[in-house]
Parts: C-alpha cells; structure tokens; sequence
C-alpha cells in the first residue's frame, strides 16, 4: 500500500512500459516549493512517450516521472520564497528557465535554451503525489479555480500564445486543423478574442460533434481527401478563406491545407509538431503567407487563468474522466481509446480524493 512518505509516482521506462513506483523527492532549495500534486492532465505528449519512448526530437533514455500538466498546494518553501505560502494552492508552470540570458531578459523564456521542463527527457515530470518546483513559476489560484482547471492552464497556455503568435483578434476568420483538447481550446481562446468564425477539421466524428456542442461554427470531416479537395471544401463551407490557420493535428497533410487555404497577408501556425521534415510547399510564401512555428509558451500562465477565474473560459466540458494515481495506467489507456471519446483525461495524485474515482467517469471531484 503506497503512502505519502513513499511518494508514490508513474515512471516510463520505455516503449509501453509505465510503473507505479517510489520517486525520490528533493529538498527545497533556494527558491523552491515543494507541492502536494493534486490534478494532472494527460497530454498528448504523455501519449507520445509511452508508446513510442519519445516525442519530436526528445528521446526518453533514463527512466523518467511522466506528467507536465499539474495542479496542487503547497507544503513546503524553501528560502528566499516570495509571495507564496504552505496551504495555497497552484497551477505549476511546467518550463523553468534560467532567467539570466537574452532570451529570458528578453521575454522570450519559452526558447531558452536551458529551460527544464517536466517529463521532457531528462527533466522529471510531476506524477506523483509530492513534488519540487521553483516557487516563480507556481501560480497561485483563487479559491473557486478547481484544482483540475489549475491543471488545465497548461494546455490552455497553448492555445493563448497560439492565438497570440497568429494575431488572432476582433473580426478574425479562424480555421483550426485537429479537434483534440489543444485544437478545441484555440476555439475557445480565439471566440474570446473576437473572433467572428472558428472552423475545425478532424478525421473523428465524436471529437467533430463535441467541437460543435462548443460553439464551433463549422465543423468539417477530413477523410480521404487531398489537400486541394479539402482546400474547396474549406472554402465552400465557410465562404472565405481564413486569416489564420491554427495547425494542431502535426499531419503534414494539414500543414499543406493550412497554407493552400490561408487569406494572402495572413498566418498559419504550427502548434502540433509532426514529422521533422515535413513536406511542404512554399510558393504560397509569394503570397504574403506567415509561417509561424511555436514552442510551448511565454507568459501565458496569467492569461489563461484570467480567462478562466473570469468566466470567460469554461474549461469544465472538456474534462471527461477521472482516474486516481493508482490507476494511472488505465488513465493513459482511456486516453488513447476511440471508445471512451475521452478529451481531457485527469489524474488525482491527491489521496484524499481517490475515494469514488475508480469508475474512471467519476463525478468531478474536490481535490482543494
Ligand atoms: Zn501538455
Ligand atoms: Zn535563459
């Protein structure tokens, strides 16, 4: 029976191999708190690691704690920790980097090229029941932000820089390749900020009907068509071309659509990262196209969780099951199942929580 003392956490140790095991926990050290892990989120990243042991160019060869999309409260401070406390609670900024070259002076932070971030090979994730993180890259939350919707600014972070990179704004024309969690919260981030017409494209049926329940204005399904024929279909469904593409399903395929379909003079960006190399055609470059790519995020955690203690995002829809950190594992299997039509998978390391979870689609439960 795992308790506190063990620190019980989910390892990857290679291709399909995850283990509930004991992960050591480091002392506070200057700048550092330690959290009580309450809410992680599953990503598609987390999904990427177990199946293949490596996502993009990171390549997992030390066994390595899953988890970047985190919530929990403080426990511990270490010394020279300003403005937070034990007892309040967080959402963990996953990236910590070295605050000292051009890049962090500069804003820019997200492309430092020292930045740590969780489960990232070699850099430890934070599945598990206690963790260390430095103190300035926890957000504090107010008392009506749910531990789970803490978690959730990871991914929400996404899409607001996302939004932010492609200049997304009062009247924009918003097209949207993948209706996974990242795709479905650029939506939402984009009709927050103005946008008169969001359109997203999946190959999935359910995640498409889930996409409309949301507000989507058109939906379309991207089966067996090339890329010129859904190019037409984009521009017969909703009467004009985009001013941005989002880009977060990682097809190559998409990625051509994206800059066929584009308006001259607008941005397509690329928020999932598929192949290295992919295959793509640059004419459209002659056409005022902006290519963006983005990494991570910057400065994003306040926005996002402004959003949502506003009210103006409701993160609450997309999260569709609940597991205990025992049941990791049958957690990340939900995850990839086509059946459970899962969007946002959370775990609850908190064990105070575990009671009535073990059903997976379990009640949303009080993790503060
Ligand atoms: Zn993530
Ligand atoms: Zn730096």
């Amino acid at each position: 029976m795992a308790t506190m003392d063990m620190n019980l956490g989910l390892v990857l140790h290679g291709p399909k191999d995850m283990r509930l095991e004991h992960v050591p926990i480091s002392d506070v050290g200057e700048n550092e708190v330690e959290v009580a892990i309450a809410s992680v989120g599953i990503c598609g990243s987390d999904i990427k690691y177990w199946l293949h042991g490596k996502c993009g160019r990171y390549v997992v060869k030390e066994p390595m704690t899953m988890g970047h999309e985190s919530s929990g409260m403080i426990t511990k401070v270490g010394p020279g920790v300003k403005g937070i406390k034990i007892g309040d609670r967080v959402a963990i900024e996953p990236g910590v980097p070295c605050r000292m070259c051009q890049l962090c002076k500069t804003g820019k932070y997200n492309v430092c090229p020292s930045v740590r971030f969780c489960a990232t090979p070699p850099i430890h994730g934070n599945l598990s029941r206690r963790y260390v993180h430095a103190a300035d890259f926890c957000h504090k939350i107010p008392d009506h932000v749910t531990m789970d919707e803490a978690a959730m600014l990871e991914p929400l972070s996404v899409a607001v820089y996302s939004c932010e990179r492609g200049s997304v704004t009062l009247g924009s024309r918003v097209v949207i390749f993948g209706a996974g969690p990242v795709g479905l919260l650029c939506h939402l981030v984009a009709k927050v900020n103005g946008a008169i017409q969001t359109t997203i494209i999946d190959i999935d049926e359910s995640r498409l009907l889930f996409a409309e329940k949301l507000g989507v204005d058109h939906v379309i399904r991207a089966n067996n068509y090339d890329v010129t024929e859904l190019t037409k279909i984009i521009l017969a469904t909703t009467g004009c071309r985009p001013d941005v593409s989002l880009e977060c399903s990682g097809a190559d395929s998409s990625l051509n659509c994206a800059l066929q379909v584009t308006e001259s003079g607008g941005s397509v960006i690329m928020v999932g990262r598929g192949s290295l190399e992919p295959k793509v055609s640059v004419n459209v470059l002659c056409r005022e196209i902006d290519i963006k790519g983005i990494f991570r995020y910057a400065n994003s955690y306040p926005k996002a969780l402004s959003l949502v203690s506003s009210g103006r995002i409701d993160l609450r829809p997309l999260i569709t099951h609940h597991f205990c950190l025992e049941e990791s594992i049958r957690a990340f299997e939900t995850a990839i199942s086509r059946d459970e039509m899962a969007i946002k998978v959370m775990i609850h390391c908190d064990q105070n929580a575990h009671i009535g979870l073990s059903e997976g689609k379990a009640e949303h439960p009080s993790t503060a």
